[in-house]
This record gives structure tokens, sequence and C-alpha cells, in this order.
């Protein structure tokens, strides 16, 4: 019999039940115990979906209050000092490093957060020390949640990070030197206690999730499978067999490291992403190894295409046979909202494409049955493929307009008309810049009376005048108060933007929104991506309304602001039957005449902000990443590249590593860039002198993140120090990004800080 198995369950709940109730903990508002209850509550509802839609192997340990990672941190006792001294409660301690601790005369900042992989939720970085020691939590986190399903009377598989992986994705603490890989010989031997106390919980495998396989490996990364592999095979039977885990990409480049594995009981490889290693990694396999094929999208919400699943496991069937083949999840399900069936907003065609995490539990099952006897299942398998018909064929999905235009595309509509020095001459000349000009990212404060507004003209308390013109007096203010500050290029504010992709995708054809389709981003921070199910098109202009009325109240430039193609794909779900690239363009079609018309409606000056354009790069160097930036890069180009010289494009990034990023900015021929810059060296900023950057670039001055105001001194020694790497023409001045989470006097007093620092070099030079 083929088994069926789920890699990791959503953690949020039904409601974001779980960030409602850390929430109200932090706030002081449940007690302890409550915060606790809630997260078994959780964890049970959650086996129980997978334990009724008919799952075999049901993840445990996949569950955290803030971060899966920051679980082991703690249960290896990982924690840094800084946190230990305070001697908090361990779930206070735990909040500590997640997202710090500023209470009770206790004031610890919280460890570092980065993206997981290529996806948008974050894990707290494993953060060592050059003495690390490591030894095993009394009562782990895994053995307690798998005797919690266990009394529950569901036997689950528990999930751990690997050894290798864990400490490949931490990082030597600031102020230690120690390279993480090196403390494997200390970290293995507490693995295997943890197993050891697993098996005696009663656990037959383990998930143990390897996902760095997929990158390409620093040589000491890859040698470190070897010794703590090993070490597994050595405690034999004192521990459970293991399943290692990888997701997010092929591993086919890795394969000298698998003998590693020749004692585990399986592989499980993401058959979604990549489908191609299929074959190959069946070669690889030991002699009785199974084959965990990851064929339901753990990253999309896309209804599997069982015709398609089907196939590929047939095929590991006839090389494996049935006892070696595990139909799962492509990955954990973390990405993946927890049920469709709270959408009661979608249109019915619609509804019936998507299957979010309570589905594909369920579509998990069906596949083990329907791979060995079809008819079993046949009513199913008939509804998944009237609806995968469905969706191929529907009007929502093919618009032939969009596809003519994207077939008519040429060459030259990526490329400005002229040069950079020809467009500055004219840029220059037509909007009066001064030397070292200051401006804001784009979003001014995002104030409690705009939300209510926003609110009552969603539920139709108020008429579309009325929020209008609430609207319009939020642009007055954004540009008196502009005038005040004596900037040089405005914005206006963006109070008509709940969000920065969601605003521009209702207003073009080709998405469709959800109302509860939350996804963890990090800690209890969830976000609602807007979903791409068709061909885009821009029906009308989206933002020339408010950006021609704020022109025409400011005696400055006004910058016209869009979200640029690259982000508005990567921060929805895309489509899964036609490439990304194809997406993109249709949407980099669509910004090119909105540039086009904010331009003809007299703003000269327009940011398309890219922040995603990084997040987008494929894991592993070579091809695809090379194909990758190719088609962001033009499409970037074809939204922007429609306007006169005179005309001043501006671009923005919220991150600061670019270096190895560099040609792709670069080649994005924007006339200004800005960029994170205010938390990093001012060294960063040198690959612009070495590369003989051309154009301008407004490296964030301060950190918006933070509350607070600083100096007039520190705005000028931060201009200093990028002064020695940037020449003064070519330097803009403005914050890191959008000010939307802050207060208007934070701003204030940020802003006129920065204005007369600008003011202060614009004199000296
Ligand atoms: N223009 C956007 C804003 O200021 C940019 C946001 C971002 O970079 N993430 O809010
Ligand atoms: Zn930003």
């Amino acid at each position: 019999m083929v088994q069926s198995s789920v890699l990791g369950f959503p953690r949020m709940g039904v409601l974001r039940d779980l960030k409602k109730a850390n929430e109200a903990y932090w706030a002081d508002k449940i007690s302890q115990e409550a915060l606790l209850e809630e997260g078994k509550r959780l964890r049970l509802a959650h086996w129980k979906i997978q334990k009724d839609a008919g799952v075999d192997i049901i993840p445990s340990n996949d569950f955290a209050h803030y971060d899966h990672v920051l679980d082991h941190i703690q249960f290896f006792n990982a924690v840094p000092e800084r946190y230990t001294k305070q001697k908090l409660s361990p779930l206070d301690e735990y909040f500590a490093m997640g997202r710090g601790h500023q209470k009770g005369g206790v004031d610890v900042p919280a460890l570092e957060m980065v993206k997981w992989f290529d996806s948008n939720y974050h894990y707290v970085k494993p953060t060592l020390q050059d003495n690390q020691t490591f030894s095993l939590a009394e009562n782990p986190k895994p053995v307690r949640e798998f005797l919690e399903a266990k009394e529950a009377g569901i036997i689950t598989r528990p999930v751990l990070v690997g050894p290798v992986s864990f400490l490949a994705l931490g990082k030597a603490d600031r102020g230690s030197s120690v390279n993480p890989i090196s403390l494997l010989d200390k970290l293995v031997p507490v693995y295997v206690e943890l197993l050891k106390a697993l098996k005696a919980a009663g656990a037959e495998t383990v998930q143990i999730d390897e996902p760095t396989l997929v990158f390409d490996l620093a040589p000491e990364v890859k040698a470190a499978f070897k010794p703590a592999y090993e070490a597994f095979a050595a405690a034999g039977d004192a521990i459970p067999s293991l399943v290692v885990a990888t997701y997010f990409g092929d591993i086919v480049h890795n394969f000298d490291v698998l003998p590693a594995f020749s004692a585990a009981k399986g592989i499980h490889v993401d058959l979604v992403r990549n489908p191609e290693q299929l074959e190959p990694v069946i070669k690889q396999l030991g002699p009785s190894q199974i084959l965990s094929a990851g064929v339901v999208d753990g990253r999309n919400i896309w209804k599997n295409d069982f015709a398609k699943s089907l196939d590929l496991l047939q095929t590991a069937i006839k090389a494996l046979g049935e006892d070696r083949v595990i139909v799962a999840t492509s990955s954990s399900l973390l990405h993946t909202p927890h049920t469709l069936a709270s959408e009661k907003k979608l249109p019915t065609d619609v509804y019936e494409w998507f299957s979010f995490a309570s589905e594909k539990v369920k579509e998990v099952a069906i596949l083990a049955k329907a791979v060995t006897n079809p008819e079993a299942v046949r009513a199913e398998l008939d509804a998944n493929a009237a609806a995968i018909k469905a969706r191929a064929e529907s009007t929502r999905t093919n618009d032939p307009k969009v596809k003519e235009r994207q077939a008519a595309v040429t060459p030259e509509q990526h490329n400005r008309k002229s040069g950079f020095d020809t467009r500055y001459a004219q840029q220059k000349k037509h909007l009066s810049l001064p030397l070292f000009p200051t401006t804001t990212i784009g979003s001014f404060p995002q104030t409690s009376e705009i939300r209510v507004q926003r609110n009552k003209f969603t539920k139709g308390e108020i008429s579309a005048e009325e929020y209008d013109s609430f609207i319009k007096k939020e642009i007055d203010l954004a540009v008196s108060i502009q005038d005040e500050l004596d900037l040089d290029v405005y914005v206006h504010g963006e109070p008509e933007r709940n969000d920065m992709v969601q605003y521009f995708g209702e207003r073009l054809n080709g998405y469709v929104f959800t109302t509860h389709a939350w996804v963890q981003s990090y800690g209890s921070r969830c976000v609602r991506p807007p979903i791409i199910v068709g061909d885009i098109s821009r029906p009308a202009p989206m933002t020339v309304k408010e950006s021609k009325y704020a022109a025409s109240i400011s005696k400055k430039p006004m910058k016209g602001m869009l979200t640029g193609p690259v982000t508005c794909l990567r921060w929805s779900f895309p489509r899964v039957d036609v490439h990304q690239s194809v997406q993109c363009q249709q949407l980099a079609l669509a910004l090119r005449d909105e540039v086009v018309d904010l331009e003809a409606n007299g703003i000269y000056v327009i940011q398309v902000d890219e922040p995603a354009l990084r997040e987008g790069l494929p894991l592993r160097k070579g091809s695809e990443r090379d194909a990758y930036l190719e088609w962001a890069v033009n499409s970037f180009k074809l939204a922007t590249a429609g306007v006169e010289d005179s005309t001043q494009i501006h671009s923005h990034f919220c991150y600061s590593e670019f270096q190895d990023f560099f040609h792709a900015i670069a080649a994005l021929d924007a006339d200004v860039l800005s960029i994170e810059n205010s938390k990093s060296d001012a060294k960063l900023l040198k690959v612009f002198i070495d590369e003989a950057y051309p154009r301008h670039i407004g490296p964030g001055v301060y950190d918006i993140h933070s509350p607070r105001v600083p100096a007039e001194e520190e705005f000028k020694q931060r201009i200093e120090e990028m002064l020695e790497f940037l020449r003064p023409e070519q330097l803009w001045i403005n914050p890191d990004c959008g000010l939307k989470t802050r207060k208007w006097d934070e701003v204030k007093g940020a802003l006129t800080h920065m204005v007369n620092a600008a003011k202060y070099f614009r004199e000296k030079y």
C-alpha cells in the first residue's frame, strides 16, 4: 500500500488564532497558561484535520509559537547568554530571542531574522559563540508534542531540522568568529540523545529536514553530512529511522552527499519545483530506501493536477514498488493558508481552482489511494479533472488581447530614448533640483483615522465621494508638511493604499482576492497575498487621480509611486499554468501604461518600487538565476522606458546586500535608486565606485523601523561617510524606506534633521 504524508501544517489556525493569542500574551492580556493551552488546542485541531483527511504520516513538532528554528535554538540550549542571564521563563526567553524584550527592567534586542530560502517566511538565525556548547533541554519540545499527539490517539512523525542545515543556516554572534559548521561534533551527540528520547517515547520514524541540500554548498558543509549521519547510523535501533527531507529545489548537484544517508529509511524530494529530479533520484536510492515524493505544492494555492501527479507517482512505483513510495506534500504546508472553506467571497468558478492546507492534506490522501486503486476514488479524480479543465479553458484565465500585445513587444521598448547623461541634462533643467536633493520613499504615516475611513468605505458606510474627499485632505496634509520641511521632491503619501501589491491587484484584470487566506511571514505577522488567476491587463489608470491632484497643489516636483512588476508578482500567489516571466511581462505592460499616463498628467518623477527583486533570485547560481535576472530586469525596463528623457525614473530596494546583485540593479537603468543603508556599513557603497556607476543613488540615511529620531549630527556623519564612496552630484538624501509605520511627530522630527543636514552639505559643496 502506498502511504500519504504531510511535511508540516500551518500554525495560525482558522482565524489567525495563534497570532491573536500570542499578541494577547505579549500585551499582558492573557496568562502564559492560557497561551500554552491555545497552542495545544491548535496542535490537536491540526492533527485531527490531517487524520480525518486520511493522511497516514502526520507531522509533529512542526508547530511553533514563533518559529521552528527558534524552537531548536532553545531545546538544544543554544541560547546566547544575553538572554539566559535575564532568568526569564522559558517562554519569555523564547519570545525575547524572537522579538526582543523590553519590560520589567530587561532590555534585549531580538536575534537576527531572515528569509527562509526563497519563501516569504522568516526564521530566527542560530547565533553561535566561540565557546558554544549544546545540551538537550529537559522534557524537550519534540518529545512533549509527540506524547501529546499520542495521548490523543495519533502516532506522529516528529520533524527536526537536521544538524547540518541547523548550523549552516546559523552564524557567529557579534564578537565571535566561530565557523558554525565546525560545531558539528558538539551538536551531533545532542541530536542522538534527542532521537533516543523520541524512540523511547514511541516514535518509529523522524522527518529530518536538510533543505540546505538544494543550495550550492561550501565544501566544508557538504563534508559535514557524512560524519553527522554516520553517528546516527551508529546509534542503530536506539533511534527512530530517518527520512531526510529536502525542498524548494533539486538535489542532483549534491548527489555525492547521498551515501551519507545510506542508513536512512528514505529521502524526500520536491517534485513540484523540480519534477525532473525524479528519475535521477530513484537511481541513487539504496536497495530498500523509500522515496517520499513531494507532489502536492506546499508553496502555492492551486488545486493539485492529479493526472500529472499520478504520472510521476507511477514512474516511481514502477521503479521502486508500492512499499517504497510515499505520496507527500512538496514542503511543509506552512506557506499556504489554513482552509479554502473560509472563503465566502470568491467567484464560484474560481473557488474550484484552489486548495489550501486543509484541502491539500486530502489531496495527498486521495493520491495515495488513486495510485493503486483509482476506482476507489473515481469521483474525486473526475471532479479534479473537471476543475483543471475548467480553469484551462476559462475566459478569466485567457485574454487573447493580452497575448497579442505580448507577442508585439519589441526590444526597443525596453530602452529609454537616450543614455543617462542626455537624460540627466534634461531632467536637471526640467526639475530644477539642487545638489543633494531630499525626498522620501513614498508612504507617510498610515494613521488609525486612515484605517477607520478605509474600513468604512469598504463596508459601504461612506460613499466614494466622501472617501475621495477624505483622501484629498490627507494629501493636502502631506503636501503642506513637505512644504514646511522644505523637501525637494514630494510624494503624495499613499493614504489611499492598503498594501503596495493588493492596491494594484485590485485595479488590474487577472487577480482575485481572499478574505482569510493568511500566511505566516514571521512570528505573529501574516500576509494575505492576492492571487493571479489570469492574463493581466489594466482597464483604467490606477494612480493618476491622486498623483495629479497632489501635483496640482505642490510647488515642487511630485513623485508618482508605483509597485514594480517583479514585486507585484513575487508578493502574489502566481499562476502555475504559465511561466512567471510571462506574468511579469503582463504586469510590466500594465505598469508601462500607468507610467506613461502619469507623465501625460504632469508627473515627471516616477518611482517604481522593486523591493522583492532580490528575493526572487533562484537559490543556485547558474542558468536558472541568469534567466531570472534577464526577465526580471527586462520587465522593469519595459515598465519604465516609455517616458521622455526629461522624466526621471526612480526605483527603491529595501535591502543593502546588493553586492553580488549589483549588475542586475545597474541594468535597470533607473535614473535614481534609493536603497536601505542606514543599518549597514557605508563601505558597502564602495561597489558603486568600483563599478563606476554613473547614475544617482539615495542610500537611506536613517532607519525607519525604529521610532527613534536621530540627531542632525548623526545625519551629517552618515552623509559624510557616504561621500567617501559617492560623488556629491550623485547623492540623494532620503530615509531607508517608506514611513507608513511611523507617527507624524517622529517623521517630522527626523525629516527636519535630514533636510538640515542636506542643506549643510549643499552649502559646503
Ligand atoms: N513606496 C512604498 C512605501 O513607501 C515602498 C515600500 C517598500 O519599499 N516596501 O511604502
Ligand atoms: Zn523599502
